[in-house]
């Protein structure tokens, strides 16, 4: 199986994931031009994505999923609650190409499992794929508070694609408004630095060979602070080889395979 982040943050989050038979997107928060230029730099093309799944219905996720189902006739999996509340900002789709996310989703030969967390959309998920060759990959970009069910899911994951928003001292010095900063840190926002350490460091084990630290936020967060303050909570754990690569925003990643 393999996987490129094509983009994460608040200014839009797209993610690739391939094996041998299935090629999807996980999100579609970058214009439709962006994206297919995304696919093509690594080898690529747009016309030949199978299945759009989305998280949640905020607009760094699903900006151009409309334009995919509707010019590049892509089917959206979406849960039922985002589709009602943003079918009108996803414009007119045909029916046929709105399949409603399940609890357990089978994709060719992909099993998608959707967890639910406490992100304040209308319902937001975290995705934990499996091929069938048993490799597993767990995605949750907008979190709000870990919890016992991401836990015991993404406990056996190869590859862990987490959120590591925000500082906290940085949160609370940035130029933001109070309620945001408020609503950042809340348990329906996003995850610290911390917080995303202590969630590795729990569901750490030896087949995890790479953890990509997502949406980091450029106002109240920086990588190079994201990575030093995982690693130190790693570190506290005896948890010293684990591979953490931290994306800064705008920046996307070479296509890796999980072997
Ligand atoms: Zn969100
Ligand atoms: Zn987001």
């Amino acid at each position: 199986m393999r996987i490129s982040i094509l983009g994460t943050g608040s200014s839009g989050n797209s993610i690739y994931i391939e094996d041998d038979n299935n090629k999807i997107l996980i999100d579609a928060g970058f214009s439709g031009k962006k994206l297919k230029e995304k696919l093509e730099s690594i080898d690529r093309k747009i016309e030949e994505v199978e299945a759009l799944f989305i998280s949640h219905e905020h607009s760094d996720h699903i900006l151009s999923a409309g334009v995919l189902a509707r010019k590049y006739k892509i089917p959206i999996y979406i849960c039922k609650e985002s589709y009602e509340y943003c079918a009108c900002k996803l414009g007119k789709i045909p029916t046929e190409l709105i399949n409603f996310i399940e609890e357990d989703n089978l994709f060719g030969n992909l099993k998608i499992k959707a967890i639910d967390v406490s992100h304040d959309a209308i319902r937001t998920l975290a995705f934990k794929i499996e091929n069938e060759k048993d490799k597993k990959i767990g995605i949750a970009t907008d979190v709000g508070k870990t919890n016992n069910l991401l836990k015991y899911n993404f406990n056996d994951v190869n590859l862990l694609v987490l959120e590591s928003n925000y500082d906290f001292n940085m949160l609370m010095n940035c130029s933001y408004p109070q309620d945001l900063k408020m609503r950042v840190k809340s348990n329906r926002g996003h995850l610290a630095n911390e917080d995303s350490g202590k969630f590795i460091s729990e569901i750490y084990h030896d087949n995890l060979s790479l953890v990509y630290l997502a949406h980091i936020s450029n106002d109240s967060n920086c990588p190079k602070l994201a990575y030093k303050t995982v690693m130190n909570e790693l570190v506290k754990k005896g948890i010293a080889n684990l591979k953490v690569e931290a994306i800064p925003q705008g920046i996307q990643t070479k296509l890796y395979e999980i072997r």
